[in-house]
């Protein structure tokens, strides 16, 4: 895949760039491992002054940053200025924290001096996804930086301005040289910088493939991993919530990011009692969506992000359809120029079809009836994926039973799943191991040390 810069909403592309060649590559491992030398040694205070500065200057240029990423991959400007606001506060936060989250914990031993002092592991290779091309790669990076890490980002190859500019931000808030470096390579190289010894940890967010490679990859090598993998994560109706506000937060967390988030709601396992209405109510919404040009403030939805997305959404629901699925709205892509697909609603999906086991990356919600809880729970089972999930429900016992009984790495109860610094995140099943944010983030990449002074 070329490293450039295509418009999802023109298809043109707009700029390309050179991979480093393999001395490039080399010169900015040693780069990263020679500033880590000094960079572990700074103090907690440094580095947090340094992420506030970087939190500045992503509240300060929102509006160009935001661009490059709506120009790069095509959610609407408004959501990509508001992630680049929502990485500020996530570098201020880990910023304010990490430090207590990091601190020497004590055991009590008597007679001797025990603790554990948490310690860097150097430089971390993060391989990240285009579909939040800053907040994926700064909810790694800040945790990271401030645990004394290093960082390697391996941005994927359509958002290479959007890779570079974070580097530069890092750079302008006053990292030292190395300290954060972004490789424009391609998938193909990642292996061989994961092999390299002077990497010490790897992380990946993208599909389930690129994360059996990489933790393959990592384990060979005895190096940590965290992998934040897809997911096709439920949407649980009961007859006791109010439907009209249900359905509106149903599409708008199936839209979310023009459909193309890991933990959109894309499977809506709704109660008998009530599905006609839902599907009725859901079918009314997808067909008001206003789909267009993503620049446009008027826009809800705008481009998949890229011409290859749209050919395997397509495949996937008209796969659906051949087996027996039945297409409520939508269901073809738009035609024309730039990568549109519109607003989709599939119901009746066959068993062993690709509604069933696959993600479905685009703005296609997917129905399923069931008649009590326990139907709603198989079928919310019934995945390889457990990255998030939700149930709408005022009966405490049926909350209680779908947060025990659902097997997913993250579930809400009358709200959909996000991302948020105070909050862990990550997935179950095939959906990843590991967990981002809140105290895990600085704790994914450290060397818990035991320490006993007698
Ligand atoms: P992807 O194709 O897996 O790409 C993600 C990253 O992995 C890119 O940098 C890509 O580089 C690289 N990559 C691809 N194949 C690789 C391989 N064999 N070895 C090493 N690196 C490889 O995923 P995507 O299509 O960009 O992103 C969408 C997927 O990410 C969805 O499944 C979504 O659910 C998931 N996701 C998960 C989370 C989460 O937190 N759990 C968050 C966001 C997205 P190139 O671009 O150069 O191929």
């Amino acid at each position: 895949m070329a490293i450039a810069t295509v418009n999802p909403a023109t298809g043109e592309q707009l700029r390309s760039f050179d991979a480093l060649t393999d001395e490039e590559l080399d010169l900015a491992l040693q780069r990263s491992v020679d500033a880590f030398d000094d960079y572990r040694a700074t103090s907690f205070e440094y580095r947090s002054a340094l992420l506030h500065r970087a939190a500045e200057i992503l509240d300060d240029e929102a509006d160009e940053l935001g661009r490059i990423a709506t120009t790069e991959m095509g959610k609407t400007l408004s959501a990509a200025v508001a992630e680049v606001h929502k990485c500020a506060k996530g570098c201020r936060w880990f910023a304010d924290h990490a430090r207590e989250m990091l601190a020497d914990e004590p055991w009590p031993i008597e007679g001797a001096r025990v603790y554990t002092r948490y310690e860097p592991l150097g430089p971390v290779l993060a391989v990240m996804p285009w579909n939040f091309p800053y907040w994926q790669v700064f909810r790694f990076a800040a945790p990271a930086l401030m645990a004394g890490n290093v960082g390697l980002l391996k941005h994927a190859s359509n958002v290479p301005q959007a890779a570079r500019a974070i580097e530069d931000v890092l750079r302008r808030a006053g990292f030292p040289e190395g300290v954060f470096q972004t490789l424009l390579i391609p998938s193909s190289k990642v292996d061989s910088v994961i092999d390299d010894d002077r990497v010490r940890a790897a992380t990946l967010t993208g599909s389930e493939p690129a994360g059996r490679q990489v933790g393959a990859t990592a384990g060979r090598n005895v190096k940590t991993s965290v992998l934040e993998l897809g997911g096709s994560d439920v949407f649980i109706v009961m007859p006791s919530t109010d439907l009209e506000d249900t359905v509106s937060h149903a599409v708008t967390s199936r839209l979310l990011n023009n459909g193309q988030s890991c933990i959109n709601a894309k499977r809506f396992v709704v109660h008998t009692d009530v599905a006609d209405e839902f599907t009725r109510l859901m079918v009314e919404r997808m067909e008001t969506v206003r789909v267009g040009d993503p620049t446009d403030s008027g826009t809800d939805l705008g481009p998949l992000s890229s011409a290859d997305a749209v050919s395997t959404l397509d495949k996937q629901v008209r796969d659906t359809v051949a087996a027996g699925g039945r297409l409520l709205t939508g269901g073809e892509p738009l035609g024309g120029r730039g990568h549109y697909y519109p607003p989709t609603v599939l119901t009746d999906i066959p068993q062993g079809s690709p509604a069933h086991r696959e993600e479905f990356f685009g703005p296609v919600a997917l129905l399923w009836r069931a008649n009590d809880v326990d139907e709603a729970i198989r079928i919310a089972n019934d995945s390889p994926f457990g990255l998030g999930g939700s149930a709408w429900t005022r009966d405490p016992g049926e909350q209680q039973r779908f947060v025990t009984e659902v097997e997913t790495g993250m579930m809400y109860i009358n709200r959909y799943t996000e991302s948020t610094p105070e909050v862990p995140f990550g997935g179950a099943k095939n959906s990843g191991y590991g967990r981002e944010l809140a105290r895990f983030g600085p704790h994914s990449f450290v060397n818990a040390k035991t320490v006993w002074i007698a």
